[in-house]
């Protein structure tokens, strides 16, 4: 590949303050993910730059970030597969900013209880077997929610109401009812609030960014089908 302009959104408190943006060049290698061009840019340019990441498969979603001004996980976004001669990178919209393209996602969480099925192996699967240690250890994903809040960035009603619940928590709502009927009336009245489901105005911006095919719009109208009983569909 030739060389690539990578425009990145920088902020650190009290010294890159207001943010700004800053551009580095490199050529790339053909495969090189965004991932990829943000770790060269640390170890030979820039040691301060500020990003996350951890699992460089897609099944953490620590590395999410606007690629271009769309919501993606940097570890899986091919730079040849985005066909621009330049590449604007900045942070998750809507979660408080820490540095650079940090921010703080524990919002994503705040609604999600740890005895919810997500968070919990599926004894009748046999889960808990294969997550204990052994030559035949196997990691085992509950969800297909990595939490890496995509859809909440790309949420017009999320970026202008802040209580707003998102499409990540409320596709747990809907899972969770799903799994276990129990908790059905709990879950339908957290989701039925103001700031729940009713507060959603089918943008379907979520789906559309999800990196792993959860489609939080579908969750988002099955509670609403069954708060109205409507029948209404994405
Ligand atoms: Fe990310 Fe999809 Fe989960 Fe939203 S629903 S947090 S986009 S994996």
């Amino acid at each position: 590949m030739r060389s690539l302009e990578i425009k990145i959104s920088r902020f650190k408190p009290g010294v890159i303050d207001p943010p700004a943006f800053f551009t580095y060049e490199l050529t790339p290698a053909p495969a090189w993910t965004v991932l990829d061009a943000l770790e060269q840019i640390r170890i030979h340019q820039e040691p301060s730059l500020m990003y996350r990441r951890a699992c460089h498969h897609a099944s953490c979603g620590t590395c999410a970030c606007t690629v271009n001004g769309v919501e993606r996980l940097a570890c899986r976004t091919r730079l040849a597969d985005l066909q621009t001669p330049a590449i604007t990178l900045e942070p998750l919209r809507c979660f408080q900013r820490v540095g650079d393209l940090v921010t703080v996602r524990s919002a994503l969480f705040q609604f999600i209880q740890p005895d919810w099925s997500c968070l919990q192996p599926d004894d009748k699967r046999g889960d808990r077997d294969l997550l204990l240690s052994g030559p035949d250890r196997t990691i085992t994903r509950f969800e297909n929610c990595i939490e890496c809040g995509c859809c909440v960035s790309a949420c017009p009603v999320a970026r202008s109401n802040r209580h707003f619940l998102g499409p990540a928590v409320l596709s747990a709502v809907s899972r969770e009812i799903k799994k276990n009927p129990s908790t059905e009336k709990d879950l339908l009245t957290l989701a039925a609030a103001p700031d729940g489901e009713p507060a959603c105005r089918r943008a379907l911006a979520c789906s559309r960014v999800c990196p792993t095919g959860v489609y939080p719009a579908r969750h988002i109208y099955a509670l609403r089908d069954r708060r109205t009983g409507t029948g209404n569909k994405p």
